[in-house]
């Protein structure tokens, strides 16, 4: 079988207020999981937190995709157990970066609870961080919880995501979420507002028999995308899914983006930023580090890339940029 490029795909329902989007990252998931097999402190993920990162990352391109938003759009998980954090970070142009950082040993057959909802205090976080965003403006964020309206955990990370659309945007969803060591995909049907896209207003004044009509084409459409198993969403390609879900629905397909404008993995991190950081420590604390190291060395958490910073680099680092007085300390 050829190796299919990552790929994201749109499509709509024909006269139906209905729309879907499908993504495959193959290719930009390999090279996730690789950095991480490859990076000594870590080693690779355990199979419970690659899936769940992996049904993350396909989430939030399909997410990011959906509402167009200019800027970077981050979904974590905080979690209370074993995995402390899980992140993915998809930019407009659908470059892509995720990794999580796991404190102790999986329970055996983790659960999503069991890994990040053991004391009920695990949540979910959506932000968008627009591209010109200006100084002090705070970016939007959602906060979503890892339980149902009956207060029990949910174990799908499409129940949580569901959960959100429809409580946050007034958005009915439907997604089905995959992922294993070679592939990450997801597939996301939703219900369009029927009057003016977005327009949640004029939404609210349309008539109801109009609106119990078009809810029956969305639940039905979304019956069917929910028959799809993990595992033909893992295996199948697009079209044989679309074709086997929606033989029956005519569907108008938008050209799919892939390769350079598709999703795919970059790592924002810079030896300038790493500087930054070091610098917003303070001097003293750089300095401390360097009298018990010769090196200051951080590393990239999607990369793996590491920074080395020896003395003359530190020294260079303050003298180049000294402390606002904000961040002085006192000498
Ligand atoms: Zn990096």
């Amino acid at each position: 079988m050829v190796d299919r490029m990552s790929e994201l795909h749109t499509f709509l329902f024909e006269g139906l207020p209905v729309r879907g989007m499908l993504v495959r990252l193959t290719d930009t998931w390999q090279e996730i999981l690789r950095r991480r097999a490859e990076n000594a402190e870590t080693g690779a993920y355990p199979d419970p937190v690659r899936d769940l990162l992996g049904e993350m990352t396909a989430a939030a391109v399909l997410m990011q995709s959906n509402i167009k938003f200019n800027g970077a759009l981050v979904l974590q998980i905080f979690g209370d157990g074993p995995l402390k954090l899980a992140v993915v970070e998809v930019q407009s142009d659908l470059q892509l970066r995720s990794t999580a950082k796991l404190l102790n040993a999986l329970p055996e057959g983790a659960t999503l609870s069991s890994m990040v909802n053991v004391a009920g205090a695990g949540r979910c976080a959506i932000t968008l961080d627009p591209q010109d965003r200006q100084p002090g403006q705070q970016p939007y964020q959602g906060v979503v919880p890892l339980w149902d309206d009956e207060g029990k955990p949910l174990e799908q990370f499409q129940s949580v995501l569901e959960h959100y659309m429809l409580q946050s945007e007034q958005l009915d969803t439907t997604l089905v979420l995959a992922a294993n060591d070679q592939v990450a995909a997801g597939l996301l049907i939703q219900r369009l507002p029927v009057l003016g896209a977005g327009n949640l207003a004029a939404r609210a004044k349309v008539a109801d028999e109009d609106q119990i009509g078009r809810n029956e084409d969305y639940r039905r459409i979304s019956m069917l995308a929910s028959s799809l198993q993990k595992q033909e969403l893992l295996t199948l390609d697009v079209d044989t899914i679309l074709r086997r879900l929606f033989w029956q629905e005519p569907l108008q397909r938008f050209e799919p983006r892939l390769g350079a404008q598709g999703p795919r993995f970059a790592c924002r991190c810079s030896r300038d930023r790493v500087g930054q950081m070091i610098r917003g420590l303070g001097r003293d604390e750089a300095e401390d580090i360097l009298a018990e190291r010769s090196n200051i060395e951080v590393g990239c958490d999607f990369c793996g890339r590491q920074y080395r910073y020896d003395a003359v680099d530190a020294a260079e680092l303050f003298a180049a940029h000294p402390p606002s007085p904000g961040t002085s300390s006192v000498h």
